[in-house]
């Protein structure tokens, strides 16, 4: 892509950075995890959205807010927040508010590596990357006529599961489908989701050690999903669809999850293949993501989804987790990618963490 982040670092102070993101998603985080760290913060805002909610929050409310039309914005205000020494941390509903395309061109560093939208986004360049990291995903059934069992038909785009519907057969499919709109058919593993919240830091040498730097798992989560994960509620899914209910899976909310310890092992393993399969195709994946896991009966991994930045997941570990709790008390993810920056500065290596 070749985005100078070089040359703007040429004119940044390095003991002067500003962490900035989108006032929303983890940015009460983030905020949190910078302030620890010693930074200062700036929210960004679109509209006249209340943002009373961080008086509430003292210790994560951001320095200042700067608020826009539009997110889009952004891209012409450039220069005055490389002015003031702003770092983007981006999170999903930034890149969903500013768009994909604005967000990739945007002339403010990012922490992270940009390049990695594009495998992310891509659902066959995604398949491509994980499968090559040796990675067991779901199979993908490329023709409705061949559904033979349970499937979940996944909508490209579709944010936070709206829309994706459970189908059995060839007949169900064509009666739910909405043929406008791209999709994909995948196998619907039955098991227990865990979505494992991983960072990497090509700085850090020690822990956990990769062919370049290191690799954490901070914390563990499980989407709460509506109405799927009630369902049971009111019987079965057939149950549901005579009386006219559909099974969603919108999420609202997070729930803290703990792993048996005998995946750690299989956990890493896939963590760490993920990276250094990333290195070889797009320049690196590095700081905050997350591999969306279904753990079978035969405790087997499988992984329907990566996010390749920080997941709202992480958002009941502001104070730590037990897993973070082994590394440094009260670590998040929001202070562990403060944590990387300001060592990036200290050591000069601002360019090898942003993008
Ligand atoms: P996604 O947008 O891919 O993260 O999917 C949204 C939700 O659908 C997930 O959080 C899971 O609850 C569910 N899901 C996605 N893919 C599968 C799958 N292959 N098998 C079972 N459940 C899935």
């Amino acid at each position: 892509m070749g985005q100078p982040v070089q040359d703007w670092l040429r004119d940044y102070d390095p003991g002067e950075i500003t962490i900035a993101t989108a006032a929303s998603h983890s940015s009460l985080q983030i905020f949190h995890g910078a302030r620890k760290e010693g930074f200062r913060t700036l929210a960004l805002i679109a509209g006249d959205r209340d943002l009373r909610y961080y008086d509430a929050f003292p210790a994560a409310k951001p320095d200042r807010v700067l608020r826009l039309g539009s997110y889009h914005e952004l891209v012409a205000r450039a220069k005055e927040l490389r002015d003031d020494n702003v770092v983007i941390v981006p999170h999903g509903s930034l890149i969903e508010y500013l768009g994909p395309k604005d967000f990739v061109h945007i002339e403010v560093p990012v922490y992270g590596n940009r390049d990695v939208l594009d495998w992310e986004s891509d659902r066959d360049k995604e398949r491509e990357w994980l499968e090559a990291a040796g990675i067991t995903m779901p199979k993908q059934i490329a023709d409705p006529k061949d559904i033979v069992e349970p499937v979940i038909v996944k909508y490209h785009g579709a944010k936070g599961g709206k829309g994706f519907f459970i189908c059995r057969n060839y007949h169900e499919f064509k009666r739910r489908i909405q043929e406008d709109q791209a999709y994909t058919i995948q196998e619907f593993v039955l098991g227990t989701r865990y979505y494992l919240h991983y960072f990497h830091s090509p700085l850090e040498e020690e822990g956990y050690r990769l062919s370049r730097g290191s690799l954490q798992m901070l914390s563990i989560d499980r989407r709460d999903e509506s109405n799927i994960d009630e369902a049971n509620r009111l019987g079965s899914i057939k149950d549901l669809e005579e009386i006219g209910i559909t099974p969603t899976f919108v999420v609202t909310g997070n729930i803290p999850m703990v792993i048996r310890e005998s995946l750690l092992p299989e956990v890493f393993r896939m963590g760490e293949k993920v990276v250094e399969e990333s290195y070889k195709r797009f320049g690196g994946l590095w700081g905050p993501f997350c591999l969306e896991t279904v753990v079978t009966p035969d405790l087997e991994f499988k992984v329907f989804e990566i996010s390749a930045r920080i997941v709202a997941g992480t958002n009941p570990f502001i104070g730590g987790s037990p897993y973070t709790e082994m590394i440094a008390p009260g670590l998040s993810t929001g202070r562990r990618i403060a944590q990387d920056i300001k060592a990036a500065a200290a050591q000069g290596r601002l360019g090898e963490i942003l993008s």
